[in-house]
C-alpha cells in the first residue's frame, strides 16, 4: 500500500509526487493515459501570467516562487533524465498593455524586472514586427519551457524512483470511504477493474478534478476551457522573446519554429480542432509578425485547461474528509504555478511549514459544496 495516491499525472500531480517521494514517502500515480499528454503538454510553456498585474495575490504569490524555481528544477530534470525542458529566459514584450503605471507599480512592489518601451526600442530587439506600434512593456526576466519536454522528463525522473510506481492507461471510476477517509480508488486498468488504497488520496486531475469530486457528491467550480495553440514553421531566427497582443502570442522555440496561442472556448470536454481557430490565430499571428504569412502551419492542436474563478487554483484538504486533497483549477497559468502550488501541498501533506500562507488556496473557503439533491 502507498502512503500517497495520486489521481492524475499532469504536470501539478506529478510534481506533487516528485516533491513527496524526495521526502521519503511512497507514492503512486494513477493516469487514465499517458502522463503529461493532456493540458499540460497542450500548453504554451510561458512561465509567467499574461500581463501579470491583473492577477490577484495569490496568483502573483504562486508565480513568484515557481518562476523563481524554475532554472533549478529544469537544470535537476535535464541531469537525471538527459531529458532536457529547454528553460529559456527570452523574455516577455506586450505590446497592448494600456495600464502602464498599474503594471509598473506592481512590478516594482513584486520586485519583477519590467520595463516601458519606446518604438526605438521595440524595434531594436524585434525587427520583424508589423509597423505601428508606438510603446510596450518588457519583462526581460520571463522565461520560456518546453513543456512538451518537462512533462516526459519529470514524467521518467518519476518512473525511475524506487519508491514511486506510476501507473498509466488506469482510469478511476470510483472510490471508496468509511465516514471521513477515503479507503480505496477503484480503477479500470487495460480493461480489468481493479482497486487500489492508500492512506492519503490526492486529485489532479485537470480540468476533470471536477468529476471525481462529484463522485464523493461534492462540486467543485473547476470547468474545461479549450485552448486551441498552432505551429509555425521556421528555419531561421523570426524572433527573440515571447510577444503578447489582444491576448494572442508568439512563442519563438529554440529550433526557430513559432508557437501561437490561443483561442478560449467554453466547449464543456471537447479538445476537437477547428478551422475557425485555425483562421482567427493564423489572422493575430501573421498581424504581429507579417513574415508568419509566408510560412507553413505544421500542426495545430487543442487542450483543456482546468478554469478556476478568478484563476486562483485549489490546493489543500478537502471538506468532510481527514485524507483527500486536491490541486487542481490553475486555468491558464498552470505551468508557471505548478513547482509553488505542488511544494504548497507537499508541506501540507507532511506536516511541514508552508513558504506561503495555504488559506487563500483552501478549497474549503473557496466554493467546494455538496452536489445538491437531484442536481
Ligand atoms: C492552449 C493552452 C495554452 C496554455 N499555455 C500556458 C502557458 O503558456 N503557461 C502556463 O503556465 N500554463 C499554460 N496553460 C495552462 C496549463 O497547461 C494547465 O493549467 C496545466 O497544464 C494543468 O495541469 P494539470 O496537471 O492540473 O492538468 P492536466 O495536464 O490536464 O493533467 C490532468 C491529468 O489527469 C488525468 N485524468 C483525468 N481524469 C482522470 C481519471 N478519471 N483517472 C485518471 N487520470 C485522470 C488526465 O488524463 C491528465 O493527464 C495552457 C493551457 C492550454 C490548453
Amino acid at each position: 500500500m502507498s502512503d500517497f495516491l495520486i489521481c492524475g499525472g499532469g504536470v501539478s500531480g506529478m510534481l506533487v509526487a516528485r516533491g513527496l517521494s524526495r521526502r521519503g514517502a511512497r507514492v503512486r500515480v494513477v493516469e487514465r493515459g499517458v502522463c503529461g499528454r493532456e493540458a499540460s503538454w497542450a500548453g504554451g510553456g510561458i512561465v509567467s501570467p499574461l500581463y501579470p498585474w491583473r492577477y490577484s495575490e495569490p496568483v502573483t504569490a504562486l508565480a513568484n516562487r515557481a518562476q523563481d524555481a524554475y532554472p533549478e528544477l529544469a537544470q535537476a530534470l535535464a541531469d537525471e533524465t538527459g531529458i532536457d525542458p529547454e528553460l529559456t529566459e527570452c523574455g516577455l514584450l506586450m505590446l497592448d498593455a494600456d495600464d502602464h503605471a498599474q503594471a509598473l507599480s506592481w512590478a516594482q512592489r513584486h520586485g519583477r524586472p519590467m520595463q516601458a518601451w519606446q518604438s526605438t526600442q521595440i524595434y531594436a530587439r524585434e525587427p520583424g514586427l508589423a509597423a505601428g506600434t508606438e510603446c510596450a512593456l518588457y519583462m526581460p526576466s520571463v522565461a520560456n519551457i518546453r513543456n512538451p519536454r518537462l512533462v516526459r522528463a519529470l514524467a521518467a525522473s518519476l518512473q525511475a524512483h524506487p519508491a514511486v510506481e506510476v501507473n498509466e492507461q488506469t482510469e478511476v471510476l470510483g472510490f471508496e470511504t468509511d465516514g471521513d477517509r477515503m479507503t480505496a480508488v477503484r480503477l479500470l486498468q487495460q480493461g480489468r477493474e481493479r482497486r487500489l488504497q492508500a492512506d492519503t488520496f490526492v486529485l489532479t486531475a485537470g480540468a476533470w478534478t471536477g468529476q471525481l469530486l462529484d463522485m464523493l457528491g461534492l462540486s467543485l467550480p473547476v470547468t474545461p476551457v479549450k485552448g486551441q495553440m498552432l505551429l509555425y514553421k521556421a528555419d531561421k531566427p523570426l524572433l527573440s522573446g515571447v510577444v503578447l497582443s489582444k491576448g494572442r502570442y508568439l512563442i519563438p522555440r529554440r529550433d526557430h519554429h513559432i508557437l501561437v496561442g490561443s483561442t478560449l472556448e467554453y466547449a464543456a470536454f471537447d479538445k476537437s480542432i477547428t478551422g475557425q481557430a485555425c483562421d482567427s490565430l493564423r489572422a493575430s499571428a501573421e498581424q504581429m509578425l507579417p513574415a508568419l504569412s509566408a510560412l507553413p502551419v505544421l500542426r495545430q492542436w487543442a487542450g483543456l485547461r482546468p478554469g478556476a474563478p478568478d484563476g486562483v487554483p485549489f490546493i489543500g484538504k478537502i471538506p468532510g474528509f481527514s485524507n483527500v486533497y486536491v490541486n487542481a483549477g490553475h486555468y491558464r497559468n498552470g505551468l508557471v504555478l505548478a513547482p509553488a502550488s505542488a511544494d504548497l501541498l507537499v508541506a501540507l501533506l507532511t506536516n511541514t511549514r508552508t513558504a506561503l500562507d495555504p488559506a487563500p488556496y483552501d478549497p474549503a473557503r473557496r466554493g467546494i459544496a455538496p452536489v445538491p439533491p437531484h442536481s
